[in-house]
């Protein structure tokens, strides 16, 4: 049994235990500034996360999903509005749509794991007012096709950019081609926080004045209170814990992409598999939140990796998001449901070394030689 290699799916301690003194340190620094709500450390990071994205400003948020709807609400969209998104994302996506007013209408799936727009023009009507496109798994949309679909449409445009912090099309971030984005920082997340947060990115600021008031309570710096608002701030110490991490982010996104480089290498000639583009592909800068790859016999894989020691998910619990019926969505979305049935996520985190790669690819070719 000596060859059984444990490779967890995530190791959510190393989240703390990777930077254990530093955080520990701001901790202490926050915790005697008595530092809790809306300080320094929570402007810092906004302003240094919107020169990071090339974005006008950032407003740090309890949460992206929270973010996804202060930004919609900001950006105007009004009851029954429908924004159109991809049903392979989390629920989050449409949760947000609904409770800002809108009305979700999840859209199939393309090639590339993320919107098409072929069934997005399907389901246009008359209350079409925007597209949301989810930058899935670290990957960008083709944001010129997206664009050019929008002004066709006379559509916003918004992004659940929750899991694609510095990823980029055509060398422009992600979050940053609409009218407004939310970016996670989950703990599992690229830039993982130490419980939740979430950042909101906009380039105009009429929307920019609106979400700082959306988050708290409506209050303006004035004292009055403008409009109806909510609680949805971020903590000042999760701001704090993240310019620690941001400073090493840029490591992390090469490190994650030269994971993603080792496992296509190792992968790419199996036919049973298809794998996410290589990183270096044509105009999209992946910065791979996730690896997500479709695998005949999805279910026999998994359990075989299983018993191996290998970590493996069956994201959002096999569903997209138009198949969990109870939320009323009726549509039938061909694509997706079929790359529902071979998805399957496999361990990319900071926490793996290239022979962790190597040893749940070795495990994988064995399952189909067998
Ligand atoms: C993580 C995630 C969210 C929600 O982010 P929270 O910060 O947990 O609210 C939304 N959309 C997608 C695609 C996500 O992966």
């Amino acid at each position: 049994m000596s060859d059984i290699r444990k490779v967890p799916f995530f190791n959510y301690p190393d989240v703390y235990l990777s930077m254990r003194d530093e955080f520990v340190s701001v901790l202490d620094d926050v915790g005697g500034r008595g530092a809790f709500i809306m300080q320094s450390d929570l402007q810092e990071f906004e302003s240094r996360l919107a020169d990071y994205c090339g974005a006008k400003h950032a407003v740090g948020v309890a949460n992206a999903t929270d973010g996804i709807q202060i930004a919609l609400m900001a950006g105007e969209v009004e009851p029954g509005d429908e924004v159109l998104f991809c049903s392979h994302t989390m629920v989050a996506t449409a949760s947000a749509i609904h409770f800002a007013g809108g009305k979700p209408i999840p859209v199939d799936t393309a090639g590339d794991h993320l919107i098409d727009l072929v069934s997005a023009e399907v389901s246009i009507s008359r209350n079409t007012k925007a597209i949301m496109p989810t930058q899935l798994n670290g990957r960008t949309a083709n944001m010129d096709a997206v664009s050019e679909f929008a002004e066709r449409h006379g559509l916003k445009i918004f992004e659940d950019a929750a899991q694609s912090l510095g990823s980029k099309f055509k060398g422009k971030s992600a979050g940053t081609f609409g009218i407004g984005s939310a970016i996670s920082f989950y703990p599992a997340k690229t830039l993982g926080s130490l419980g939740d947060a979430g950042a909101v990115l906009t380039n105009d600021s009429d929307v920019y004045e609106r979400l700082l008031l959306l988050r708290d309570h409506g209050r303006g710096e004035d004292g009055d209170v403008h409009m109806w608002g909510f609680n949805t701030r971020m903590d000042n110490l999760q701001a704090a814990f993240l310019n620690k991490s941001l400073d090493k982010y840029d490591q992390v996104v090469a490190r994650r992409r030269e994971l993603a480089s080792r496992y296509h290498e190792r992968l790419n000639d199996i036919d049973a598999l298809r794998l996410p583009p290589a990183p270096d592909e044509g105009d999209h800068f992946d910065i791979f939140q996730n690896y997500e790859i479709e695998a005949d016999d999805r279910d026999g894989l998994k359990e075989y990796l299983g018993t191996q020691g290998v970590g493996s998910l069956i994201q959002w619990g096999g569903k997209a998001v138009h198949q969990f019926r109870h939320l009323g969505f009726d549509q039938e979305l061909p694509k997706t449901e079929e790359i529902f049935r071979k998805l399957l996520m496999i361990p990319l985190n900071m926490s793996l070394r290239d022979e962790d790669v190597d040893y749940v690819a070795l495990k994988i070719r064995e399952y189909y030689d067998r």
